[in-house]
């Protein structure tokens, strides 16, 4: 924890990230920034030839779409929901005065119809499956968003607020597997051009509570899940950078994904931590971006 919150200074006191007072909410200067835009352009140079379709959604997502896809049942300790006020004047007057007197005013707050997006390819599938049949030579499209997720921590990595780039492909079975391998070379060769340290480990999902760990079990059984883990702020527990995942045909079934033959879509996504990219970056080769190797500001800057 030491090395976390070590770090988290150094990048405050760069102002690479700035503090807003919240830990995982932070402001990000013009620098980091360009760390994120540098390496999404090589992003799109690996996998522009691939034809995907770019989508980009806002950060909330409609929460009907939330509710059925079972974030709830899987995740409910990461979920944000929007609220907003919907009262009266009458109200109106007694929120301000419960404010006023130190009280908790949240309380009547109602849900509004927007749910904080978890991951970039959550309004996807709903997306796609208004369209109709998917073609038998299969969907891919391109995501980004900044994704919410309510994890506080003193690790820089593990934001509340950050992005996620996402590309998702749906499909036959042996069409998704073979995209999501594709990404996992693509993805050690890309972090080796940027000269990180990679090292690609079966994961699981934090599934919550006690039914949770069955399906965190299930799931490294079956090798659904693949993260690119990278030392950030330890050599020994590296962190997630990319994470390549398949889901077999649940989304399909869940969301009525059809390929034209009539049989259910397989699915599965790639996604890039641009955060965690940006800042295993600044941890391998130092807080000032002009004091980069050579080799390595070319790649991102050419
Ligand atoms: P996941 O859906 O959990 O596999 O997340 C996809 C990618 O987003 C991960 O591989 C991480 O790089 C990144 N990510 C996940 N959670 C966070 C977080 N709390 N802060 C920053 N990046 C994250
Ligand atoms: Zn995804």
């Amino acid at each position: 924890m030491d090395m976390q919150v070590s770090f988290l200074d150094r990048l405050f006191e760069s102002g690479l990230l700035i503090d807003t007072g919240v830990d995982g909410l932070y402001g990000r200067s013009g620098e980091f920034e360009d760390v994120i835009a540098a390496f999404e352009r090589l992003i799109d140079r690996t996998g522009g030839g691939d034809g995907a379709e770019a989508i980009r959604f806002p950060p909330g997502m409609n929460r009907a779409y939330f509710e059925k896809s079972g974030y709830m049942k899987s995740f409910p300790q990461l979920a944000g929901t929007v609220h907003s006020f919907c009262g009266n004047d009458h109200d109106h007057l007694g929120l301000l005065q419960c404010m006023e007197e130190g009280n908790e005013w949240t309380k009547e707050q109602k849900a509004t119809d927007i749910a904080l997006t978890p991951a970039a390819c959550y309004p996807l599938y709903p997306t796609i499956a208004k369209r109709g049949p998917i073609s038998m030579k299969g969907g891919l499209y391109d995501l980004q968003s900044y994704c919410f997720r309510h994890e506080p921590s003193k690790d820089p990595a593990r934001q509340q607020l950050f992005r996620m780039r996402e590309y998702v492909c749906m499909g036959t079975e042996a069409h998704v597997t073979e995209f999501r391998q594709t990404w996992m070379d693509r993805g050690v060769e890309m972090m080796k051009s940027v000269g990180l340290d990679v090292e690609i480990d079966v994961a699981n999902d934090p599934f919550f509570g006690r039914a949770g760990r069955l399906l965190a079990n299930n799931q490294r059984d079956q090798n659904l899940k693949f993260e690119l883990l990278i030392p950030v702020t330890s050599q020994t527990k590296k962190t997630a950078c990319m994470s390549f995942n398949y889901h077999q045909d649940a989304f399909g079934s869940k969301w009525g994904l059809n390929l034209e033959d009539g049989s259910v879509a397989h699915t599965a996504c790639v996604g890039f931590g641009l955060e965690r990219i940006a800042l295993a970056l600044f941890a391998q080769h130092g807080l000032d971006t002009k004091l980069w190797p050579e080799n390595v500001r070319k790649v991102l800057w050419g």
